[in-house]
């Protein structure tokens, strides 16, 4: 297995590189320091997935992601300083897998590592590992696919996460504030934007509208009605 990572901060190479020699032997790293080393890196180096920082010192990691979306579909995961939800929403739209913010924990990397991998591989998947969730909706939690009237629906990871937390807590009412700190893990500041969007998105992928899965709840949060 193989890991690129491209980030210009040599300390953060290091404990990624420490935290999987030690919970994940068999890890190769390989690591760029600049965007245009990582393009390189990328393409010499097929990995398995790819670490992208945003901040890179001559090009945007958005500009390395989209050389890189050219000719490879390694699943990636981008680092953003704060949570910068233009920074992660402009990542997903050019095609990040995931996101993580700085300062992480190293765990946490590893675990978002592992579930990239999991979601890119192309096993065929037992039908018996669905759950119902509704009469149209069912979901495969180990390998995190969603079917709406039998037919799959790719969802990015911020879209499953949020429908999960919707479907575990179904038929209550799950607040904003809740949503915010669950799927962003931050403290909610009011802006219900961006958790419009992807409620937005979830709701077309699933094919929900009129609007039956997912309602909205004014000014308080989101249902999952089944
Ligand atoms: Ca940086």
């Amino acid at each position: 297995m193989k890991v690129a990572i491209i980030e210009d901060e040599k300390s953060i190479i290091d404990a990624v590189n420490i935290a999987f020699e030690f919970r994940w032997p068999g890890v190769k790293l390989v690591a760029a320091m600049t965007g245009r080393d990582g393009i390189a890196l990328v393409k010499n180096e097929s990995p398995d997935v790819t670490i992208l920082d945003i901040n890179l010192p001559d090009m945007s990691g958005f500009d390395v992601l989209k050389e890189i979306r050219k000719f490879s579909a390694v699943p990636l995961i981008i680092l953003t300083v704060r949570s910068d939800d233009e920074d992660m929403l402009r990542g997903l739209e050019a095609g990040a897998d995931d996101y993580i913010v700085k300062p992480f924990n190293y765990l946490t990397l590893l675990a978002r590592v592992r579930a990239v991998l999991r979601r890119a591989e192309k096993t065929p998947i037992p039908n018996d590992q669905y759950t119902v969730i509704s009469p149209r909706v069912r979901i495969d939690f180990v390998n995190q696919r969603v079917k709406v009237d039998n037919r799959l629906v790719r969802l990015t990871p911020v879209e499953y996460r949020l429908l999960v937390l919707l479907v575990k807590n179904k038929d209550i009412v799950v607040s904003h504030q809740r949503i915010m700190e669950e799927i962003w893990g931050k403290l909610f500041n009011g802006d219900t934007e961006n958790i419009r969007i992807y409620v937005r998105r979830l709701r077309k992928k699933l094919q929900d509208s009129p609007p039956k899965f997912i309602l909205s709840k004014h000014r308080s949060g989101y249902m999952f009605v089944s």
